[in-house]
């Protein structure tokens, strides 16, 4: 990317970093590359370092550059699931021996890849409550965590992190501070300005946007690191697949203006629950009374499309999940429809009975970006 492009804004860097015009035929729009090899002219003369799928395909690159240019990063990767990315990361960074400390509320597939699949090969893995900074320096003196794993808004009780007071704590234990910023997007929080070294994604949710393809990402600035991960890409193969990569650079020329209607939809509804008799509680960051709400104030633009709420019993909960008609009951986020989770028994079944369980009681919605009345029309009928 040229110097001239990284000064532009964020929603023309979504449209246009990455995505130059097809030189042979001035395609507007990047040819889709399904090509598994590329001819070499003389054994070694590659042209643009391409030389078969698995390493390098242009069309990954372009959604490489694209992912690393909205999130502020010097490289980016991206691979066939937003798990797929987390484990090359934890692979890249860790050692047997070393430690992880995760956030309590986080998405169930990353404490699942950490307690099962990675502590078997000797990964430890300690949980703390992210948005308390006392907390987790009390546990980083405890044992230095090599890395220090967030997701803020948290998933899914929408718990905001001082990115920037995290990074300070993790950087003088000389942790490796990892956010996960699936919900909020560079849209709305870069957390590599705010002083994290790492950003996780699954594309799966808002930067693919229309619930059609499954994909994750790494952005960051080390070198040393970057060039781990690119190997293990490589040599361990989870890549995003041509079809895959091109549908997530599509969905992603549209984010800025998706996050700023599922932001603007989110807010209403939860001002809308916040005043239901039905609702115990809603989470929502944008709602002067959520305990995150000065610091998701600052640090991201604006709230996002997720919120919880919790009704008077898991019962209900249930009976609240199965009752909306526009919000369809089903798994995954960030999506232009709108989507009802019962954590629980679905996103979170992982975690069940461990220390990053969900409460019963809880019930999460992504919002997506539909006329605000027919969704608040739809919650109120399912509430009564
Ligand atoms: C979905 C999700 C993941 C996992 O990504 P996949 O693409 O499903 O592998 C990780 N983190 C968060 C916050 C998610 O919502």
């Amino acid at each position: 990317m040229s110097t001239h492009e990284a000064a532009h804004g964020l929603a023309s860097l979504a449209v246009h970093a990455g995505q130059q015009f097809d030189p042979t035929t001035g395609a507007v729009i990047p040819p889709v590359h399904f090509s598994t090899t590329f001819a070499q002219d003389g054994i070694g003369g590659l042209r643009g370092g391409y030389e078969y799928g698995r390493s390098g395909n242009p069309t990954r690159t372009a959604l490489q550059q694209q992912l690393a240019a909205l999130e502020g990063g010097a490289h980016g990767f991206s691979f066939a699931s937003g798990l797929a990315a987390e484990d090359v990361l934890l692979r890249a960074a860790l050692q047997p021996g070393d430690e992880v400390l995760l956030g309590n509320d986080v998405y169930g597939g990353t404490h699942r890849l950490i307690a099962r699949v990675l502590a078997p090969w000797g990964i430890g893995l300690r949980v703390v409550d992210m948005s308390d900074l006392d907390a987790v320096r009390a546990a980083v003196r405890e044992r230095a965590p090599k890395v220090l794993w967030v997701e803020t808004p948290s998933n899914p009780l929408l718990r905001i992190t001082d990115i920037a007071g995290l990074a300070a704590i993790g950087h003088e234990a000389g942790s490796l501070v990892v956010v996960d910023n699936t919900f909020a997007t560079p849209a709305l929080q870069r957390p590599l300005a705010l002083g994290a070294d790492v950003v996780v994604h699954s594309t799966t949710k808002y930067l693919g946007g229309h619930s059609d393809v499954v994909g994750g990402a790494l952005i960051l600035d080390d070198e040393a690191l970057a060039e781990q991960i690119g190997f293990l890409q490589y040599a361990a193969g989870a890549v995003s697949g041509p079809m895959d990569a091109w549908l997530t650079t599509r969905g992603i020329k549209t984010l800025d203006v998706r996050m700023q209607r599922h932001s603007e939809n989110a807010g209403a509804i939860a001002s809308f629950l916040e005043g239901h008799d039905r609702v115990a509680r809603v989470y929502y960051p944008g709602l002067a009374s959520h305990p995150g709400h000065e610091l998701a104030a600052r640090q991201m633009t604006r709230f996002g499309g997720m919120l919880s709420l919790a009704l008077e019993s898991g019962e209900a909960a249930r009976r609240f999940a199965e009752s909306t008609r526009l919000f369809q009951l089903a798994e995954s986020l960030g999506g232009v429809e709108s989507l009802v989770n019962y954590p629980d028994a679905m996103t979170h079944a992982s975690v069940r009975g461990t220390e990053a369980a969900v409460p019963v009681e809880v019930v999460r919605l992504s919002v997506g970006i539909e006329d605000v009345d027919d969704l608040l029309a739809d919650v109120e009928q399912a509430l009564r």
